[in-house]
């Protein structure tokens, strides 16, 4: 297919990578060239606005921080809309909000313009594999049309249902990841002020009813050796938790625990942390109990 693509950030990038190796013709776009170097190499196009990915092309991805650069880069002056017309499909494999990704749905169906989400899941390792999971939400039809090159993306492509459900999905794995991290680091200090190894600590409730992506992936691939780096920045996982809450308050349901893994990440950003990995999150417990969950030598 013949696809246009913006935002080459830590997931778009490895994600384009995946469409052009999967035999599809690219256009990129990122308000940053450079971050789209390697794509040039492998023979994507460039495109100078994100109304320069549409002509020619049959879908239009996006991969941004979130609503705010969505609605610019959709509806925005030189959008997506702009170049689009009866016919073209725009999908946002951002995580955004469902109220958000609806109302660029309502307004792009005025022209014919079909629109889809379809979030991921599975951090730049499964985005640089192919193996992310991919929550997508909008018309089936559709669905089956662009099937090939979410296939191209992820190893397990889910449809949730009407436009805003994949994001919906998405909020709700998130919320779990992100309150995850923070009861996991209460459990680590706690266990290893109490005097047990996090080595041994790690190993056993990575084989229990204590497993989670967080601990196995998360933890063990970045808190534990003390690196910091993004994959999956703090100001983007506050983002995610912000939207579960926000969407929890509109319908009423009640969500305690949600908004204290909220102010969590809230605390994070204040301290500056934000373009830092989401592990940093667990520094916060880490300072109030005295205790440094890294294993030397991992
Ligand atoms: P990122 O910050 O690394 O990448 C975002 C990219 O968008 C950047 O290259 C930035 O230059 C570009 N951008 C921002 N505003 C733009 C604009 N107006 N026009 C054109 N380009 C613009 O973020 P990421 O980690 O790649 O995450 C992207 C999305 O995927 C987010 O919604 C995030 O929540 C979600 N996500 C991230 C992960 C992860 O592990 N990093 C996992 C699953 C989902």
């Amino acid at each position: 297919m013949n696809l246009g693509f913006i935002g080459l950030g830590n997931m778009g990038n490895p994600m384009a990578v995946n469409l052009i190796k999967a035999g599809h013709k690219v256009t990129v776009h990122d308000l940053r060239r450079e971050s789209g170097t390697n794509l040039l190499e492998m023979g994507a196009d460039w495109a100078d606005t994100p109304k320069d990915t549409v002509p020619g092309n049959e879908v239009v991805f996006t991969s941004l921080p979130g609503p705010r650069e969505v609605d610019a880069v959709v509806l925005g002056e030189d959008g997506v809309l702009q170049g689009a017309g009866k016919g073209s499909i725009y999908v946002d494999l951002s995580t955004n909000s469902p109220n958000a990704i609806r109302r660029v749905h309502q307004i792009c169906a005025e022209k014919g313009v079909a629109v889809m989400d379809a979030p991921v899941s599975g951090g730049v390792t499964g985005a640089a594999a192919g193996t992310l999971a991919l929550m997508v939400g909008g018309d089936q039809a559709v669905f089956d049309r662009i099937r090939p090159a979410l296939g191209a993306m992820g190893s397990h492509v889910v449809y949730c249902g009407a436009i805003g459900a994949g994001m919906i999905v998405k909020l709700c794995n998130n919320l779990v990841s992100m309150g995850n991290g923070v009861l996991l680091a209460e459990a680590l200090t706690l266990g290893v002020k109490a005097g047990v190894d996090l080595a041994v600590l790690s190993d056993v409730m990575s084989n229990s009813s204590g497993a989670s992506y967080r601990l196995t992936n998360s933890f063990c691939n970045s808190l534990f050796k003390g690196n910091t780096a993004p994959g999956f920045a703090t100001a983007l996982a506050a983002k995610d938790v912000r939207l579960a809450t926000d969407l929890g308050r509109e319908l009423g349901v009640p969500m305690d625990l949600s908004n204290l893994v909220d102010q969590r990440h809230v605390e994070a950003l204040f301290r500056g942390w934000g373009a830092f990995d989401s592990v940093v999150v667990a520094y916060l417990q880490e300072e109030k109990a005295g205790v440094q969950l890294r294993i030397p030598g991992l």
